[in-house]
């Protein structure tokens, strides 16, 4: 395992459950070359996952993982080797979070309008540990809130009557595109990856985002059978693009890992040195 990374692992800068440091030194204990940190709209924990690298004696690649949407669906593009004091990517990722703020103000001052009153710190509270995918307070939680606070009988109420697309409480949310995030990853000097291309059900998507400018494929990673990484893997190869791979790991809890344990999926480490533009 001397030579090998794991190219997609999260912490507490966005839903994991470990801090950066933790991941690195779980890392190093898996006998891993390199590690990468890939939290959602996020670079906030490169700084701390990079000391604890020198510290551990592994490699750290700085990385981190867009959440975008084409045609409906929720597209994450990784992006790694960028520059962690890029101030044009921070503002950009701010802007990315505070999307999401404000749409659920908007939501919740919908439902104020309508009777309900949700305050953000309820919101908070009932999102506790269990964000959604990428990190993030969105309406399963507030449904949640009009759950406990006994406007409507259970969840699926709450989004048949106010917060399902079309109903009274809904507020649009609007991301990036696919696209958008390759062209913010290679101006601020990353490579931009296409996470899990196994998890759309759309391979068109996949191909036209690899050819239209994606520097690579993920091919390797848990939720994908051995079909999807063969396929993923020739495609990347055949256009002479990088494959990459990682475990997705965002924690354990009680002894089982989400996603995936570190090292659970890995890419030989002579990547790392293409993702940081030095190979
Ligand atoms: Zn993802
Ligand atoms: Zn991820």
């Amino acid at each position: 395992m001397g030579d090998r990374a794991d190219l997609h692992t999260h912490t507490t800068a966005s839903d994991g459950m470990f801090p950066p440091a933790e991941n690195v030194r779980l890392a190093k204990e898996a006998g891993l070359a390199a590690v990468a940190i890939t939290d959602h709209d996020t670079i906030a924990g490169i700084e701390e996952a990079l000391n604890a690298g020198k510290k551990y004696g592994i490699s750290v690649v700085p990385g981190m993982e867009i959440s975008t949407s084409s045609g409906g669906k929720e597209i994450h593009v990784l992006g790694y080797g960028i520059s962690t004091e890029d101030k044009v990517l921070l503002s950009r990722l701010l802007a990315l979070r505070n999307v999401r703020n404000r749409r659920n103000e908007e939501m919740l001052g919908n439902l104020a309008e309508l009777g309900m009153h949700v305050s953000y710190e309820e919101l908070e509270a009932a999102a506790g540990k269990s964000r959604l995918e990428d990190g993030s307070i969105g309406r399963p939680h507030i449904a949640q809130v009009l759950v406990d606070k006994g406007y409507v009988a259970d969840k699926k109420e709450a989004f048949d009557r106010w917060l399902g697309e079309g109903m009274p409480a809904y507020a649009s949310l609007t991301r990036i595109s696919p696209m958008d995030a390759i062209q913010w990853i290679h101006e601020a000097d990353g490579i931009a990856i296409i996470a899990h291309p196994g998890l759309y059900g759309d391979d068109d998507v996949v191909l036209t985002m690899l050819d239209a400018g994606a520097d690579g494929l993920e091919a390797y990673h848990t939720e994908h059978d051995a079909q999807m990484e063969q396929r993923y893997a020739e495609w990347a190869e055949n256009r002479g693009k990088l494959v990459t791979g990682g475990s997705d790991f965002h924690g354990v809890k009680d002894g089982v890992a989400f996603h995936g344990a570190i090292g659970s999926r890995t890419v030989d480490s002579s990547i790392v040195s293409k993702l940081l533009r030095k190979g």
